[in-house]
């Protein structure tokens, strides 16, 4: 097996998968599974800072996504796409999906939204029932500032879906005081989990967004309003995956005993991107790095398949290119979770430097040194 730094999914510790091999009850029928669901969704709102309610959904990230499109979206409802990014722009298809209208709000995809920018925008059309927003979108490895953009925009009466699949829990997010309507997150980024749960906080206004509907929700699956009074009625739209949940449970209380996860992050990207760019490689952003993962051109006359092969043949290691409008132009190293630590990223930077310099690509210096260097000084 390699070692798999890339931007989620991410290695999962052993804990996480014993847990995973626990003996399981009937999730349906045995009433301490509610509990237990329970437990696990509070204790995602409160590392969320929010009294919102979480409901862990079986599916893959994206359900999350489309999840929360299908329960807010009414035919012919103007949804705002704010687009710096792959994932941000691909959430108009989910509302095209759901008979909404999106309206595309694309902006440079080499740095963050500039909140002026959109108050800008927003001053002269704010006619929208809500606006989708990537917290961390990991293809480029922009940050987007959820504590601007996510207030402004309730203070137009927009209601905020945002997808903080590869930012929480490497991120700072804090869903009440940036206002966040529907946070979505995944289990296979940095909480190191495997692939295979999602998981969405829901405000009282989206709640009530959905339960005033004129149309039903087009979707089962997708329908979040399922969900509610899963605790009192003692029911569930389907059977929950028990095993997921007993993995994210640990997982959980991984991230929640790691007091130094955030810094560790920050700490651990600034080196990287230190290391990267005194290799005369250059990073796509201009300003706005996450600390979850990290991206950089491909080198002049070289291909990304060529590396990616070269490191995982030679050094075990599987590190990812990019795909739609990136693909074939940058490389991406994931730093997150259980991936963020110095000695995995030193190895993979020594990797790519030996790599680079084995393929034609003269290296100014060694990266790991750099990375070395750098994380002594934060
Ligand atoms: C990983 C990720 C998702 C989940 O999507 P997959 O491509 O299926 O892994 C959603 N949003 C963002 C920003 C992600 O990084």
């Amino acid at each position: 097996m390699y070692n798999i730094m890339t931007p989620g999914p991410t290695k999962v510790r052993e804990n996480v998968r014993m847990a995973r091999s626990l003996e399981t009850t009937n999730p349906d029928l045995d009433e301490s599974f509610y509990e237990d669901y329970r437990a696990v969704c509070k204790q995602i709102s409160r590392l969320m800072h929010t009294k919102n309610e979480t409901y862990l959904l079986s599916g893959e990230g994206i359900l999350g996504l489309e999840a929360a499109c299908a329960s807010l979206t009414e035919q012919r409802d103007r949804v705002l796409i704010i687009d710096n990014g792959i994932f941000g722009k691909g959430f108009k298809e989910f509302v095209e999906l759901y008979g909404g209208k999106p309206v595309v709000y694309t902006c440079d995809y080499h740095t963050p939204v500039n909140e002026k920018e959109l108050e800008t925008y927003l001053e002269k059309d704010h006619d929208f029932v809500y606006a989708t927003l990537v917290h961390c979108d990991t293809p480029s490895g922009v940050l987007n500032d959820l504590s601007a953009l996510c207030p402004l925009l309730k203070k137009y009466g927009i209601l905020t879906v945002v997808d903080s699949v590869a930012g929480m829990f490497g991120e700072v997010v804090n869903v009440d005081q940036s206002q966040i309507d529907i946070l979505c997150g995944g289990s296979q980024k940095v909480l190191s989990a495997p692939a295979g749960m999602t998981f969405v906080t829901v405000s009282d206004d989206a709640k009530k967004r959905m339960r005033y509907r004129t149309q039903p929700i087009a979707s089962f699956y997708c329908n979040l309003q399922n969900f509610e009074g899963y605790y009192e009625k003692k029911w569930f739209p389907y059977t929950m995956p028990i095993s997921d949940i007993y993995g994210v449970k640990v997982a959980l209380e991984n991230v929640e005993q790691d007091k130094n996860i955030i810094k560790r992050h920050q700490k651990i990207a600034r080196a990287t991107r230190e290391a990267i760019k005194e290799a005369g490689l250059q990073l796509y952003l201009k300003d706005g790095y996450a600390s979850t993962v990290t991206v950089f051109y491909v080198p002049d006359g070289m291909l990304d398949t060529e590396i990616i092969e070269y490191m995982k043949k030679n050094y075990n290691i599987l590190i990812a290119g990019c795909f739609d409008a990136l693909a074939g132009k940058v490389l991406r190293i994931g730093h997150m979770g259980e991936n963020a630590n110095q000695k995995d990223v030193a190895d993979t930077l020594y990797a790519l430097s030996k790599t680079l310099n084995a393929l034609g690509y003269r290296l100014p210096c060694d990266m790991k040194e750099s990375f070395k260097k750098h994380l002594n000084e934060s």
